[in-house]
């Protein structure tokens, strides 16, 4: 089946519109007609060959939310209508350790949903910036937020859930006090999360103009980095930091913020790396820097429950198709407030 999409050729050119081809739905597969797409700065590394290994033609887009319009004979879990999404994973090995656990993004064949080996023409994985995909349910969420949040949905299936499972699997929670760095797509999502958890939480940015809206985001503090002063005064006051930052920075100055026994987990790609950090930082106050990378599909499924539970939802701007080139040149500049998403309706116009 031939459906509209909008991606690139070379790493070079902007993106334009083409026609894909997506599998007739196999015995275990659910086809979604997607809704919305958020843009993700993966999407943008990758659609532009930053990092190594981009395949093309590349349709960028691991956010996806829609409704299922077919289902293998052999589905269970989805049936048609349904509000669904996908996010950065379509597929793994299903029997290593790791999926066992439910940690299919940490097994070593998992398939990105964009650039991700398959046995479907091209012989790449085609994501989401498009009118439908076709996945094996295993790595198909249920989405239970009122249908007319679902654009502002989106944005959880990568930043959501790349935020959630660190703040989890450090056990984040009341009493504790976590630092958020950067207060972009993901560090949004972040401070929403650590706040609904219980958490105190102290939003880290390198802008003044920053303050006022990691506030409302939920923060209870802010810090400006640039600010020696006012890191000092927050020397050893957290449990754990939550760096989203993607470029290369001194991660030195955060260390300090850090209690003893206190975590720094990175979650940022940076395509160059930071600069290496002093190891006195951290044995002299036995403190740990980690990294964590989306999360496994039950995860993300519980992720997008306690959100719908919560009430908390990305905070988006809409674009058509079309715009994403404009996009991409205002996320550089991080020009958006904080995610944004394609009406994925607009690719039919071509
Ligand atoms: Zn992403
Ligand atoms: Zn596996």
């Amino acid at each position: 089946m031939t459906v509209k999409a909008y991606g690139a050729y070379a790493g070079n050119l902007p993106l334009e519109s083409m026609d894909i081809t997506r599998r007739v739905p196999g015995e275990h597969d659910v086809q979604i007609e997607i809704a919305y797409c958020g843009v993700c700065h993966s999407d943008i590394h990758t659609v532009r060959a930053e990092w190594a290994g981009t395949l093309y033609p590349c349709v960028p887009g691991h956010e996806i939310v829609g409704r299922v319009s077919a289902v293998g004979a052999c589905v269970s879990g989805f049936k048609m209508g349904d509000l669904v999404g996908v996010g950065c994973i379509v597929d793994s090995c299903k029997h290593c350790e790791e999926c066992d656990a439910g940690l299919e993004n940490y097994c070593d064949h998992m398939v990105g949903t964009y650039n991700g080996p398959t046995k479907d023409a091209p012989g790449h994985t085609l994501g989401g910036y498009s009118q439908r995909i076709v996945v094996h349910e295993r790595y198909v969420l249920r989405i239970r937020h009122p249908e007319a949040q679902l654009a502002a949905v989106a944005p959880l299936l990568c930043a959501g859930i790349t935020t959630y499972s660190p703040l989890r699997h450090w056990k984040v929670g009341p009493g504790h006090t976590v630092g958020v760095v950067g207060i972009g797509g993901l560090g949004h999502m972040g401070i929403k999360l650590a706040h609904a958890m219980g958490a105190h939480v102290v939003a880290i940015t390198t802008s003044e103009s920053k303050r006022e809206a990691a506030l409302k985001l939920g923060a209870n503090e802010t810090v400006v980095s640039r600010n020696a002063n006012e890191m000092a005064s927050y020397a050893k006051r957290f449990d754990f930091i939550l760096n989203t930052v993607a470029a290369p920075h001194d991660l030195d100055a955060l260390f300090n913020l850090l209690k003893r026994d206190g975590t720094m987990a990175l979650v940022g790609a940076p395509a160059t790396p930071h600069p290496s950090p002093q190891v006195f930082n951290l044995i002299t106050k036995r403190r740990s820097l980690a990294g964590s990378m989306i999360g496994g599909i039950p995860e993300t499924q519980e992720m997008l429950d306690f959100c719908a539970q919560h009430g908390i939802v990305a905070d988006i701007e809409m674009i058509r198709a079309n715009e994403i080139n404009t996009a991409y040149e205002r996320m550089l500049k991080s020009d958006v407030r904080y995610r944004f998403v394609i009406d994925c309706g607009s690719l039919q116009a071509g």
